[in-house]
């Protein structure tokens, strides 16, 4: 483990902004992580873990250590007839995991492809996509406990998964280090095709009893096409969470909004497509201070022209006033701002 000074982490983050870290280290190894945590007690340096930096917005200079997983290591820790249980090292990176299990004929993530990021992120928001959560895979979760410096495992029914939100995101932000992650597959093929865009596009393919490789090609080549490419046009992905109001407020505007997308949640809540509002908001491409609203898709936030984290959360917070003055809903970021 090798600690560097003043690093450029421009690069680190798909949403581009310009930043730099006081000090920076990659940890792959238990004795890694424990290296990195001496050196910022022994230090005084506050702690920020950084993955594949898709779901962070980051300020010009984040102060203390950024620790950076790397490393992919999967074991097969058990299987039977049905299914496996693996282990593998939060460096890993998602879209690889979930491509790599499929190949092997363990089932279940095809939904899931394409998500960028680590597999020690995954949990932290609980992703998910075309009506699939990490949380109905994950086992258990390996963490380096930042207060004791011990090492333990956390169930999946332990770490409060909900929609795009864990305790790790919460009250456990600045405890825990996922050091890796335990995931329960599927060996008997399995497909969820709930989702209707998912269920929809099969259809349209003749794809009417779809393979799991069927449902992953299918699920990339709609992200492919909707999604703008981080690589050409710097992104978060989906910027804000699609918001859950009683199911009152979500029948009232859809009285006057016969159009607007709900979606059930329990007997007292719906959820409303955050898109569909941003977007009747007139601001899908809105542009504001080197970033925007893609034209692409209403819920992405584009980085055009190396804005900084701070004008990106500037725009956010346009977005979230005009929704709330023309609709009364409040939209909350998904992303996690470090160092603003
Ligand atoms: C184009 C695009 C599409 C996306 N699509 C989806 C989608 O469909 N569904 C979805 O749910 N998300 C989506 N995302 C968001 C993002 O990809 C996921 O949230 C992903 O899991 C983030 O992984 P990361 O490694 O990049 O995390 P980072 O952005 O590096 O970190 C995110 C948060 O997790 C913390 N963290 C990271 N690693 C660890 C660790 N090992 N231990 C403890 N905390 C850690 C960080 O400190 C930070 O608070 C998308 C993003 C982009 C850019």
């Amino acid at each position: 483990m090798h600690v560097e000074t003043g690093v450029r982490l421009d690069t680190l983050s798909t949403l581009g902004v310009p930043s730099s870290a006081d000090y920076f280290c990659r940890v792959t190894s238990d004795s890694d992580w424990l290296e990195a945590l001496d050196y910022a007690t022994n230090h005084d340096l506050p702690l920020t873990i950084l993955g594949g930096g898709s779901n962070v917005i980051l300020g010009d200079q984040i102060r203390g250590i950024v620790v950076h997983p790397v490393g992919d290591d999967i074991e097969l820790i058990e299987q039977t007839g049905k299914s496996v249980l693996i282990e593998v090292l939060a460096g890993a990176h998602w879209d690889w995991l979930v491509r790599y299990c499929n190949q092997r004929g363990w089932y279940g993530l095809e939904n899931l492809v394409s998500i960028p990021g680590s597999c020690g992120a995954a949990p932290v928001q609980n992703v998910g996509a075309y009506g699939v959560e990490i949380a109905e895979f994950i086992d258990s979760v390996r963490v380096l406990d930042l207060h004791t410096s011990m090492f333990a495992h956390i169930q999946g029914q332990d770490c409060g998964f909900t929609y795009r939100d864990s305790h790790f995101k919460g009250p456990w932000r600045d405890r825990y280090a996922i050091v890796s992650i335990r995931l329960r597959l599927s060996k008997v093929p399995m497909v969820n095709t709930n989702y209707a865009a998912l269920a929809n596009a099969l259809v349209a393919t003749g794809l009417h009893e779809p393979s799991p490789l069927d449902v992953l090609n299918t699920v990339a080549a709609i992200r492919a096409a909707k999604l703008p490419d981080v690589h050409l046009m710097p992104n978060s992905g989906s910027f804000f969470k699609n918001p859950i109001v009683s199911i009152s407020q979500a029948q009232s505007l859809k009285a006057q909004y016969p159009d607007l997308p709900l979606y059930d949640v329990d007997a007292q809540n719906s959820k409303l497509s955050a898109a569909y509002l941003i977007e009747t908001a007139g601001l899908k491409g809105y542009c504001g201070d080197g970033c925007g609203i893609s034209q692409q898709h209403a819920l992405v936030l584009v980085n055009e022209g190396h804005a900084s984290g701070a004008a990106c959360v500037e725009l956010a917070q346009h977005v979230i006033n005009t929704v709330q003055a023309k609709f009364g809903v409040t939209l909350h970021i998904e992303p996690v701002v470090i160092g603003l």
